[in-house]
């Protein structure tokens, strides 16, 4: 295999929602995407929870993260863009999805996965006291806040579920269970308003699961009509109306998601049609699978088997789509094997007409669930083409580090390097913005930019404006004019076009909210994306350096540190895509405020990037002539830096950075690594006089901002001691 440059971009193809069906083509696409597309998914959240696991994790047999498909690793595995964002409206004559909190996207191939709702919306105080059984992620979330409120409390809860099929029946034998693990038997209550339980299953299976129920001490109600739902439970017709209940579930309703009926999508009772290729029955280039599909040819439950079933299929038909070739058929199974869960480990099978149970029942379906989430879990080794046979010396050490080179601040060139090329002197120091004179004006003026630490250029361009920004809040200064300098990756003119419009959008936004916005700017095209800004600041007073910090002075950071590791993890697939959604949050905070609030009384300011706390921390206690020290406990993290310290994730640029370790007295530990971690738009670094710490901590809890008081300043050589 030959080195080449990456292949142009003339297709996208857009996953709308992480639901199973598009869990499993993600999967499928990372172990062969096809050349020329572009793959975005897109769900309101980073992780999608597994059905099978979902009771036996109610039941507490598993932990939440048993049952996590983390969405974020699986895009980094497929070379795909993720959208953390929710879908409103999709306009199938321009292909274009319209997007909750941010621009709509481009597609040219669209598949969609996103599942129903249970919600019983037309049911009185649902919207405030129902919790739907549908998402997932969300009932999950508030029945783990309803056990650790309970076990707070120790109270046991009155529960009620509405819907008396096979998915409120194991829910109710789940929570029964693990309410009784935790000596808080509640009270249960199944509302049916059907004259039965359990119609969709064979004689057999509901006898022993009716059996289970009365173990449980589970009361069932059919022919139960609801009037609504209160604080104090359910309403019903009759003569016996309040149910009492502090948690009302939904395991009744299927409830298609509404925005949909806005679209030009065929539907039946809200789903969307689509043929035996998965394709909507009037809409080319859209696909759906899942719940939230109707197979016109072939209609089915509502059941995640068939989303599973139909990701082969689906995978093979959005190539074929993309490359202009013919679609295969799903032929969807007639029945499937049921396995019910019935709160302890033990289970019931639904099929040929009799319900078999036991332990080895429930062993048979937690191997098959486990096997499905096994796929989904540890990291992907991607394919690395082999260099050519005769190559220059020293070659294959630069390929090596270039490969597993990290994106935004992980890619800077390291100070002592600049020194050496730049001749700068011998500490390297150069502050965060030059300073330009006009007459007796003073102005502020810097240049920054980001390669691309992900696809979606939206957000690495979010990211760039506060990191370039970052220079100009570090002197004091406030924003004025903006250049933008712009390298596109090898893509069709009209995906350029697309991806500035993504750009243009997601720098525009941030400098807008920061009173300024982009003047012009130069764009290009090379091997990778890279966005960078150039921009001038006003001062309404003298800039603030580096030099002026005074021992006695107090050390105050205003953003955790270790974003760097965050971005390093996730490229090598190892971080928890919740941890990482955060981070990027993080860095998209602006630091305009906090830059007000600090500069009347800052001594010396800079912005925490590339060299890490420690490297920006030296550049002031260089310029001012003194040591500092720092309170290693008092040093704010980001969730999850820590953990991938311990594990001895680092960024690129960490060995450089840590060279500076020779000027400090410390102990070495993982606590320690984080001084070293390159930071893309990290807080500002401020030394403030110490009788001026009350009101500055003050004036930051007023305005919502945060900021942790890290150290102080003391006479001496420059020097970082740790305590
Ligand atoms: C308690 C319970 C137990 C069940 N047990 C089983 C079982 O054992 N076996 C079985 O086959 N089925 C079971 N089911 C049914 C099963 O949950 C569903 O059939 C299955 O989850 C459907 O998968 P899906 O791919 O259609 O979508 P989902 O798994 O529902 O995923 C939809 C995804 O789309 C995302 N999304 C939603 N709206 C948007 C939007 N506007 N924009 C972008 N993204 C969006 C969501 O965040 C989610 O990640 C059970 C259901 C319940 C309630």
């Amino acid at each position: 295999m030959q080195l080449t440059r990456p292949l142009p971009i003339t297709r996208d193809l857009v996953l709308l929602g992480g639901g199973h069906a598009h869990a499993l083509v993600l999967k499928k696409w990372a172990m062969a995407p096809l050349p020329g597309a572009q793959l975005t998914l897109i769900d309101p959240n980073p992780k999608a929870p597994y059905t099978g696991m979902l009771p036996g994790y109610v039941a507490g047999h598993y932990e939440r993260s048993d049952l996590e498909i983390d969405l974020v690793r699986l895009a980094r595995q497929a070379g795909a863009r993720l959208i953390i964002d929710r879908a409103v409206g999709i306009d199938t004559e321009t292909q274009r999805i319209e997007l909750q909190s941010r621009p709509a996207i481009a597609y040219d191939t669209l598949s969609i996965d996103i599942g129903i709702s249970s919600m019983l919306p037309a049911l009185p105080g649902a919207a405030q006291h129902l919790v739907p059984a549908k998402p997932l992620g969300a009932f999950a979330e508030a029945w783990s806040a309803l056990v650790a409120r309970s076990m707070d409390t120790n109270t046991a809860p009155k529960i009620v579920i509405l819907g008396a099929g096979v998915g409120g029946v194991e829910l109710a034998l789940a929570m029964a269970h693990r309410l009784n693990t935790l000596g808080l038997p509640g009270k249960i209550t199944l509302i049916e308003a059907g004259a039965d339980i359990l119609r969709e299953t064979n004689s057999g299976t509901r006898r022993k699961l009716r059996a289970e129920l009365a173990r449980a001490q589970i009361e069932v109600r059919t022919d139960a009509m609801i009037a609504g739902i209160t604080e104090a439970g359910v309403t019903l017709d009759g003569d016996d109306p309040l149910v009492p209940a502090s948690f009302v579930v939904s395991a009744a309703g299927a409830t298609p998601h509404a925005w949909l009926q806005d679209t030009a999508l065929a539907l039946e009772q809200g789903y969307i049609c689509v043929d035996r290729t998965l394709q909507s029955t009037n809409t080319p280039h859209v696909f759906a699978a899942g719940d939230c599909a109707h197979l016109t040819h072939s209609p089915r439950p509502k059941a995640g088997v068939f989303a599973v079933r139909q990701a082969p299929v689906l995978y093979d038909n959005l190539r074929a789509d993309l490359g202009g070739k013919s679609l295969g058929r799903f032929s969807p199974q007639k029945s499937y094997l049921k396995l019910i869960s019935t709160g302890r480990k033990s289970a019931i099978t639904d099929k040929w007409g009799i319900g078999l149970s036991g332990s080895w029942v429930w062993r048979l379906k937690d191997h098959i669930d486990q096997k499905f989430m096994q796929q989904f879990q540890g990291t992907m080794e991607m394919p690395v083409p082999n260099l050519p046979d005769e190559r220059a010396t020293g070659l294959d050490q630069i390929v090596d580090a270039h490969a597993n080179q990290c994106g935004a601040c992980g890619a800077k060139v390291d100070q002592s390097t600049l020194v050496q090329g730049l001749s700068l002197g011998k500490d390297g120091t150069l502050d965060d913005a030059a300073i330009v004179k006009l007459g007796d004006q003073e102005q502020v003026f810097s240049t920054d930019h980001l390669r691309a630490f992900s696809p979606d250029a939206y957000m690495v361009a979010k990211v760039a404006a506060v990191h370039a920004l970052g220079d100009i809040w570090a002197m004091g200064a406030a924003p004025q004019a903006v250049l933008a300098h712009i390298i596109l990756p090898p893509l069709s003119a009209e995906k350029q076009a697309e991806m500035l419009r993504q750009i243009t959008a997601g720098a525009g936004e941030m400098f807008e909210a920061c009173g300024t916005n982009i003047s012009g700017g130069h764009t290009s095209v090379g091997a990778e994306l890279t966005i960078g800004f150039s921009i001038t600041g006003r001062l309404d007073r003298p800039a603030i350096t580096h030099a002026g910090a005074k021992p006695g002075d107090v050390l105050v950071l205003t953003k955790p540190i270790g974003t760097g590791l965050l971005l390093a993890a996730e490229m090598r697939q190892l971080a928890d895509g919740g941890d990482y959604q955060a981070a990027l949050a993080n860095m998209c905070r602006p630091q305009a405020n906090a830059s007000r609030l600090l500069g009347p009384q800052a001594t010396a300011l800079t912005d925490v990037t590339g060299f890490g706390l420690a490297g920006h921390l030296f550049n002031i206690l260089d310029a001012s002539g003194v040591a500092a020290n720092l309170t290693l406990n008092e040093i704010p993290l980001l969730s999850g830096a820590l953990d991938l310290a311990q594990q001895d994730v680092k960024s690129t640029l960490w060995p450089a950075n840590s060279a500076q370790s020779s000027r400090m007295t410390m102990t070495a530990s993982a606590r320690t690594d984080l001084l070293f971690d390159p930071q893309t738009c990290g807080g500002l670094l401020a030394t403030i006089p110490a009788a001026a710490e009350a009101e500055i901590m003050g004036a930051f809890q007023s305005a919502n901002e945060p900021i942790w008081k890290i150290g102080d300043i003391t006479p001496g050589p420059p020097h970082i001691f740790l305590r």
